[in-house]
């Protein structure tokens, strides 16, 4: 074990109220690009939206492009947010492990496919909703994210109604229970780690100055506004890092 890994692995250890905090950079390793990477989605062309037009991603996935053009949001958010083969990586599965031993009190995510879920990972805050959740705009009706991504076009409910994928767009506010969550939990965390995020989406990159406790480690493929604050950074991938992580040694907390 290289002396960053070791010095990782003495902070979990030693703590006990761990809180993670993460971006689309953790599921990159199940196959899910993220967005400013060099293979991200803001370097690649828009291929599956309808028109030709070119722009940007924050403009696809805003709420005026639902309101205003929801064929071509629908294009866009079908061909290039829905990953249904995705798998939970070793960061989604060490951090679920890491709350079966009672010392990870919970996972604060930007991302919204799920996988933390998958992986059994329970206290779960999304700050950016779940495309497993979709709802009629009109009667509420609950859809699975395989009517979306089977529809065409506009999903419509049974009652006519479109179908909206819970996610936060541009635009839109958080939800207020995951955020508040969020802020509990990082407010009263020992050991923060960030990792897989350029923490450059505002509000939620906003949520890590909460955190005061003792450690706070970054795991990142790339510099991060927040590394000079940091006691420790590794720059690298945060699956392969997690993975070496050992937990057999420490004892299980209740939490
Ligand atoms: P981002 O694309 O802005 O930044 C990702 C960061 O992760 C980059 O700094 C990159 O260097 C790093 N990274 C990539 N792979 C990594 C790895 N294996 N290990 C460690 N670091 C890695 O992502 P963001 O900050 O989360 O902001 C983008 C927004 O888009 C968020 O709101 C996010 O929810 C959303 N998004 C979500 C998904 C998803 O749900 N999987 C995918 C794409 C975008």
């Amino acid at each position: 074990m290289n002396s960053q890994l070791d010095r990782l692995q003495q902070m979990i250890s030693g703590s006990r109220k761990i809180v993670f905090f993460g971006g689309a950079g953790v599921s990159t390793e199940s196959g899910i690009p993220d967005f400013r990477s060099a293979n991200g989605l803001y370097r690649r062309p828009y291929s599956g939206a309808s028109q030709t037009e070119t722009y940007a991603p924050e403009e696809l996935l805003s709420h005026t492009m639902y309101r205003d053009n929801p064929e071509l949001f629908f294009a866009f958010y079908r061909s290039h947010m829905l990953y249904p083969q995705a798998k939970p990586n070793e960061a989604h599965k060490k951090l679920a492990e890491m709350e079966q031993t009672g010392i990870c009190r919970a996972v604060v995510t930007q991302n919204i496919d799920g996988l933390h879920q998958a992986a059994g990972s329970q206290a779960v805050y999304e700050l950016h909703g779940s495309v497993h959740r979709n709802h009629c705009e009109r009667c509420g009706r609950q859809y699975p994210m395989e009517y979306v991504l089977h529809s065409r076009g506009i999903p419509r409910c049974a009652c006519g109604g479109v179908v909206k994928p819970s996610v936060v767009l541009y635009e839109e506010a958080l939800p207020e229970e995951a955020v508040h969550g969020a802020l509990e939990a990082i407010t009263q965390a020992d050991m923060l780690i960030v990792a897989g995020t350029s923490l450059s989406v505002y509000p939620a990159s906003g949520f890590v100055h909460y955190f005061s406790g003792a450690h706070l480690v970054i795991i990142n493929q790339t510099p991060t506004p927040l590394d000079q604050e940091a006691d420790l950074v590794i720059q690298g991938a945060v699956g392969e890092t997690l993975k070496q992580i050992r937990l057999e040694e420490i004892k299980k907390h209740p939490s």
